[in-house]
């Protein structure tokens, strides 16, 4: 009798190991990092040594562009991703890079949550996802030139390449314009290119920062991946970019 309780006892702690132990296998992989850094990865280290230090109006308006959003099938269609280049997974959209799949996703995210915050922001498509001439009004760097012309605040958003063939996260100022607040405080959550980056690429050329908001591999490529951890990952990465441009604008003084 005393046996067969004895018994008993060791099967129980043995299914409520065997419990404990799936239980915390599960939460394991399902839990989401919220360490910003850890997900974005490494920022850029080339060298830059400019500094935003002009100030912004609170009110300025402010374009989010979604890079390679007129250039799918050409050479500049945005890098394919760890998870499709290297590993061999399907792409997330039969027709357009994975960098502008996600691209278009933060796109959308970023101006959601702007408005919310009170920001004056927008966002341009150009819906056709092949322009041949980059200087066709209907291109981002058109329309996006256009609107820093007039004053706005134009920014690209971008996710780098895998591996060596990417630098890692950071900001690209404008060209010819004096980086401002809203560009420093971008890079300090960031990191930063610097201005003659590859010799001054097509967008800063026409006064466009670029974003790139990290490299499309590893962790961040995962979480954005994985079903369960997407939404969280598109809502922290769009949530960083606005409190950053948030943190660059001159605040409103209450004397
Ligand atoms: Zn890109």
């Amino acid at each position: 009798m005393r046996n067969k309780v004895i018994n008993i006892i060791y099967r129980i702690v043995f299914l409520i190991a065997i419990y404990a132990f799936s239980q915390h296998y599960y939460t394991k992989n399902l839990n989401f990092t919220e360490d910003f850094e850890v997900i974005i990865g490494e920022a850029s280290t080339t060298p830059a040594n400019w500094v935003g230090s002009k100030d912004v109006d609170k009110n300025i308006s402010i374009l989010i562009l979604a890079g390679h959003a007129d250039s799918q099938g050409l050479a500049g269609a945005g890098t394919p991703g760890e998870a499709v280049d290297k590993y061999g997974l399907n792409p997330m959209h039969p027709e357009i890079s994975d960098e502008l799949f996600w691209n278009l996703k933060l796109q959308e995210s970023i101006v959601k949550i702007g408005k919310q915050k009170g920001l004056n922001i927008r966002s341009y498509d150009p819906g056709i996802r092949y322009i041949d001439d980059a200087n066709d009004p209907r291109t981002n760097w058109s329309v996006g030139r256009q609107f820093a012309k007039r004053g706005g605040y134009a920014l690209e958003i971008h996710f780098d390449a895998y591996g060596k063939y990417g630098i890692g996260s950071g900001l690209i100022p404008p060209f010819s314009e004096t980086p401002n607040k809203i560009d420093e405080s971008i890079a300090k959550t960031f990191g930063r290119f610097p201005i003659l980056f590859r010799g001054g690429l097509g967008a800063p050329r026409r006064q466009i920062r670029i974003l790139e908001i990290g490299k499309l591999e590893g962790l961040l490529e995962k979480n954005l991946r994985n079903i369960k951890t997407r939404r969280k990952t598109i809502n922290l990465l769009s949530n960083k970019i606005v409190q950053a441009i948030l943190n660059g604008m001159v605040q409103k003084s209450n004397i």
